[in-house]
Parts: structure tokens; C-alpha cells; sequence
């Protein structure tokens, strides 16, 4: 039979709990609360850490955008796709982030693809990743003709021994995610911007988690050094869609001239653009949503039995690590039931034997949300 791995692959997926599906998100309202086959659950695997999706002065802009810039831009960028909205979208994320320039891509995983294979122009590059990186990342690093390492999990050390064995290349890329998306700890942005400067390399991070949760206006790792190169989701705490780089004038310049993930796609709807610059405005004066997440994160690790695995961190998303994936599944079985919504998170997206439950806080949650998961999670764990 043609393509006979297909039937064969899957299989083998359900024979090791790794087998995935989709479930439809029937939810109307607004909230933490999701519907799924007709059941209301409390939501606890959503990446709208600020609570800012459905906002109504979002939803208004985007209405507005609509009205003013219709919802296609109806071709790429380079031909007539780059609108007005774009454009002003990406000068306030150069305010915010206090770069010299930003350039807008349909997804984060496009962005990803698009920085590597345009940086890794040929085996003159070095590309140095936090061995958690994101597929995106990685994907985009293989897939260049960089010469690519990787170093252990935000292990400076590691990265300064392979920095200095390295033959020295004019063209070296230090990358990592700046909050990881499957254990919630922030990348040693100090420490790594500082090895960057003292050989010559450049840092590019990776914000999809921490764009508008870490610092005091939301700005991400920018917050704690100048990050040559950041990338981040929109469709995440932003609470919209697409993603942006921000870079030099240089950078932004080739992109736009050599990038194939920019050069023959369509831009990104003009009126979401429009939107995501009222969720910006919101992110960098709202700092009660951000104050939320991190009073709730407190209660939370208090609140669980002192037997269970929690990987402590400052940002929304809260690792229990399970191990077994069989196990990590029925717990999150368990919780269904209990109507909590928390996905099990198993490899390959994780290491093998650590399978784990993803919890992620956000401003919309409430206390007694957070007491009655930990409850939950205490009883279905213990
Ligand atoms: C979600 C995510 C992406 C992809 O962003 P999309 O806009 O969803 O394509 C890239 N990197 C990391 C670390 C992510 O978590």
C-alpha cells in the first residue's frame, strides 16, 4: 500500500500513550471556563496568561481595524499586503521594546524558521541553542546550513565550554527560549547577553512566554538586558495572533530581502495588527494582570502536598513533573472528571520519563480557582 508507515506510525503512537487528537473548544463566553463535548471546565492548559483574549476594547479595535483596513491584506508584504496598521503596530513594539526595528510574521513557528535559515546562510555560522528550545527553533536550526550545537538546559557553563572550543566563526548565534514553555524558568538573560558580547556573538531570544508577563511593562526578557534579537507570539498573552522579530536596521533589511518565510507569505491580517496594538496599550499600564499571576503562583505552590514535584518559577506556567506518561495521563483524566482542564504533556514534546502536567495561572483566574485545583491535584496525585 503507498504510504503504509501512515496506519503503521499511528499505531504505535496509541501503543505508547502518545497518541494525539484534537478536541473542539466550544466556549462562547469570556473567562477561564472552556467547553469541550458539552462539559464546562475550568481552564488550566491556556496560553492567554494575561486573561486578554475576548477583551472588549480589543474586540472593538479589532471591529475598527476591519472598517478601516478590511481583515486580508491580500497579498505579501513586498507586493501590497504591508497596510498602515502594520506599520504602526510595529513602531509601538519598537517603543516598547526599545529596539531600532520590527518586522511582523504570520506565526511564531514562521518567525523561528524564517531568523534561522536566514542567519544560517552557510556553514561560516555557528548556532549555539538551550537543548529545550522549542521545535520551531530547532527545526529552523537544522534546517539552515548553520553548523548547529546545543547546550544543556540554561547550563552557562556548558555554553561557555563549547563557545570557547569552538573554531572561531565571524558568525555566531547564541538562542534560547527567554521563559522555557515546558517547565516555565527563565533563560539567565543577564549572564548570556554578557557571554554574547565577550565573543562576539549575538543573543536571540525567544518570548513567547514572556512577552507581557515578565517585566514592568510586560516587555520580556528586554527587561533585564538588550537582546540583540527577540521573537515573540502574538497569540499568546497578547491574546490576538501572528508574531514579531525585532532587530537592527541591517537584520530587518536582509530579512525582507532574503527571507522566503516573509517574502512569499501573505501578511498577517491588518485588522488583527490593528487590535494587537490595543492589547500592547493594555499589557504595559494593566500591571494588575501581572501581579495577579504571580500572587496566584504563590498560593498555588503553598497550597500543594510538599511530596509533589513542582518546578518553582516567575512566570504563568507551573510544571508538576509526573514522569510515566501512562501516569501523567490518568491524573489528567482524574482531573477531567473534576472538571479541570489541564493537558499532559509527554514526549516527544518532553524528555522521555518526564511526562508532566502543564499548569498554567492566569489574570483571569480567581483564589478559589486556585484552591480548588491544587485540592484536586493533591487528592489525584498523592
Ligand atoms: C508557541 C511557541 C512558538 C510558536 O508561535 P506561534 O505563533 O504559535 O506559531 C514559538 N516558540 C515558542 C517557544 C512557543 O512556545
Amino acid at each position: 500500500m503507498n504510504f503504509d508507515f501512515i496506519q503503521h506510525d499511528v499505531n504505535e503512537q496509541k501503543a505508547k500513550s502518545r497518541y494525539r487528537q484534537l478536541v473542539c473548544n466550544s466556549t462562547t463566553s469570556q473567562g477561564n471556563e472552556i467547553v469541550i463535548n458539552g462539559k464546562s471546565y475550568l481552564n488550566f492548559s491556556s496560553n492567554d496568561y494575561l486573561g486578554l483574549n475576548n477583551h472588549v476594547e480589543i474586540n472593538k479595535a479589532l471591529q475598527e481595524g476591519a472598517d478601516r483596513f478590511g481583515v486580508c491584506s491580500s497579498s505579501s508584504s513586498l507586493v501590497t499586503g504591508y497596510h498602515y496598521a502594520h506599520q504602526a503596530l510595529e513602531a509601538d513594539i519598537c517603543q516598547w521594546l526599545n529596539k531600532p526595528k520590527c518586522l511582523l510574521f504570520s506565526s511564531g513557528f514562521a518567525a523561528n524558521l524564517a531568523l534561522f535559515q536566514a542567519l544560517g546562510k552557510n556553514q561560516e555560522s555557528h548556532f549555539y541553542l538551550d537543548k529545550l528550545s522549542n521545535a520551531s527553533m530547532i527545526d529552523g536550526a537544522y534546517h539552515s546550513k548553520a553548523k548547529v550545537k546545543r547546550f544543556n538546559h540554561n547550563n552557562i557553563k556548558h555554553l561557555t565550554t563549547l563557545l570557547s572550543n569552538a573554531v572561531d566563526s565571524p558568525n555566531k548565534l547564541i538562542a534560547s527560549e527567554g521563559v522555557f514553555s515546558m517547565d516555565g524558568c527563565r533563560a539567565k538573560v543577564l549572564e548570556l547577553a554578557q557571554l554574547s558580547k565577550s565573543n562576539q556573538a549575538w543573543l536571540y531570544l525567544d518570548d513567547a512566554h514572556s512577552i507581557g508577563v515578565i517585566g514592568d511593562e510586560g516587555q520580556g526578557s528586554n527587561h533585564f538586558a538588550d537582546v540583540d534579537i527577540t521573537m515573540a507570539t502574538m497569540g499568546k498573552a497578547i491574546g490576538t495572533s501572528g508574531a514579531f522579530l525585532t532587530c537592527t536596521e541591517d537584520l530587518h533589511e536582509y530579512l525582507i530581502n532574503f527571507s522566503r518565510h516573509y517574502i512569499y507569505s501573505t501578511a498577517i491580517s491588518p485588522a488583527i495588527a490593528w487590535a494587537t496594538r490595543k492589547s500592547i496599550e493594555l499589557i504595559q499600564k494593566e500591571h494588575w494582570r501581572r501581579e495577579k499571576i504571580t500572587e496566584l503562583s504563590t498560593l498555588f505552590s503553598q497550597l500543594l502536598a510538599p511530596e509533589i514535584e513542582l518546578v518553582s518559577t516567575e512566570s504563568s506556567i507551573h510544571a508538576i513533573i509526573i514522569g510515566d506518561e501512562k501516569k501523567a495521563l490518568a491524573v489528567s483524566d482524574t482531573l477531567k472528571k473534576q472538571g479541570i482542564w489541564l493537558t499532559a504533556i509527554r514526549p516527544p514534546t518532553v524528555a522521555i520519563n518526564s511526562s508532566r502536567l502543564r499548569v498554567t495561572i492566569c489574570a483571569n483566574h480567581n483564589t478559589k480557582d486556585i484552591i480548588y485545583l491544587a485540592e484536586c491535584i493533591n487528592k489525584a496525585i498523592a
